[in-house]
């Protein structure tokens, strides 16, 4: 018999901690209501932000693609599973960002580890936001790189670290919007301190690529910054654009060195190339149906003002990424629960996702969300924590 303590023991833990994680099951395509574990709900959770997930023109571009290319890729980019499709749609990404060319990774994690390994090593310093997506942080470990966390969108505590640590190549890693508080990098002030330091700059706009810039470029467009201020951009697909995959976009020299020494990218299968049709179609439609992202944004803003009416405590948050923090984990899946069972999908984010003491209902928007179901998630917000305050207040 294997012996499992050791991991029996750490579940154990897990569980006591309250913080056991579970998987819903969603029986219907991603849209504003979903079917999960067989029950009927409003989803204000996913990160389908334009509503793109079930597209018919994207579904129409996938099912065209699989007859003529099949399903699975085959090999990796560099034996024989690059496609046309995916030369494609790099070109098509290398157009949309201003940048000499575009290079796809199977996913946004492993296009962030194979960015950061790749680039630097042993010598170098990689300086990243202290709210960074997971993805970036394990690259920088991995790395072999030595690995600092500056202050959360402080300028002031990356310039100092900056100065403390000369040594070899600086690379600055920083997400575009944050995945877990929805807030916007200080891109302009960062893009100057890493002129002025020579250091490298890696943007990670998961959350902002479609729904932010003037034709869903994303955070970086949206400062007006370009590829002299942002010379590393990465980009996924599994948010706005509704498909799966991510990209790095750059510099010929960047996208070369990538693929001579990403080893995510390397020692991998191609994604679909039905996955890369698919995600052509979106992109277009990204750049043609701006009101897209105008619905999201009237989203935004019916939700703000509904919430900050019913007295909830928002983040500085302009993006469909909007958190209500409630500190305590347990409270956090109670207030869910409740929500849930009012017919309202909002998952509660606990640690170690978020900090300690920090866990919250991540609430998320998207063009696919009408006025009323806006409305309703307000009110059922509102029911909830009335529930809420009433069972607290008899535990008391
Ligand atoms: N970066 C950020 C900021 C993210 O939020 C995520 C996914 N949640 C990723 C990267 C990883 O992307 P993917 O899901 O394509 O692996």
């Amino acid at each position: 018999m294997t012996d499992w303590s050791r991991l029996t023991n750490r579940l154990a833990q897990r569980q006591q901690q309250q913080l056991m994680r579970q998987r819903n099951t969603l029986e219907t395509a991603q849209s504003a209501k979903i079917i999960c574990n067989g029950e009927k709900l409003l989803n204000f959770c996913s990160n389908d932000y334009l509503g793109l997930a079930n597209h018919p023109k994207v579904v129409a571009a996938l099912q065209q693609a699989a007859e003529k290319y099949g399903v699975g890729s085959g090999a990796s980019h560099l034996v024989n599973g690059h496609s046309t499709l995916h030369h494609q749609l790099e070109e098509a990404l290398a157009e949309f960002t201003g940048r000499q060319r575009a290079l796809l990774f199977s996913t946004g994690y492993m296009a962030n580890v194979g960015v950061i390994s790749a680039l630097v090593e042993k010598g170098d310093l990689v300086l990243q936001d202290k709210l960074n997506h997971a993805s970036l942080i394990d690259g920088g470990l991995l790395s072999g790189a030595r690995f600092t966390r500056y202050l959360h969108n402080d300028v002031a505590s990356l310039t100092k670290k900056l100065q403390q640590h000369q040594a070899g190549q600086q690379l600055i890693v920083t997400d575009g919007v944050f995945s877990m508080d929805g807030d916007i990098a200080p891109l302009t002030e960062i893009a100057a301190l890493a002129k002025q330091h020579n250091a490298w700059l890696m943007v990670d706009d998961a959350h902002g690529i479609g729904c932010l810039g003037p034709n869903g470029e994303g955070a970086v467009a949206e400062a007006g910054l370009s590829t002299d201020d942002v010379p590393i951009l990465v980009g996924t697909f599994g948010k706005a654009l509704g498909t799966a995959g991510a990209f790095v976009a750059g510099d010929e020299v960047l996208i070369e060195s990538l693929i001579q020494f990403a080893r995510p990218y390397i020692y991998t299968t191609a994604m679909p190339p039905a996955i890369a049709a698919a995600t052509l179609a979106s992109l277009k439609l990204v750049q043609t149906e701006s009101w897209r992202r105008e619905k999201l944004q009237q989203n935004i803003s019916q939700f703000r003002s509904g919430a900050s009416q019913l007295g909830l405590q928002l983040m500085e948050s302009t993006t469909a990424i909007q958190p209500i923090v409630v500190g305590d984990a347990e409270a956090a899946l109670k207030l869910s629960q409740q929500l849930k069972s009012q017919g309202v999908m909002v998952t509660a984010i606990r640690p170690p996702t978020v900090p300690a003491g920090t866990a919250r209902l991540r609430i998320t928007l998207s063009a696919s969300h009408s006025e009323q179901q806006v409305n309703q998630l307000l009110e059922s917000l509102e029911q909830a924590c009335k529930q809420f305050k009433a069972t607290s207040s008899q535990l008391n």
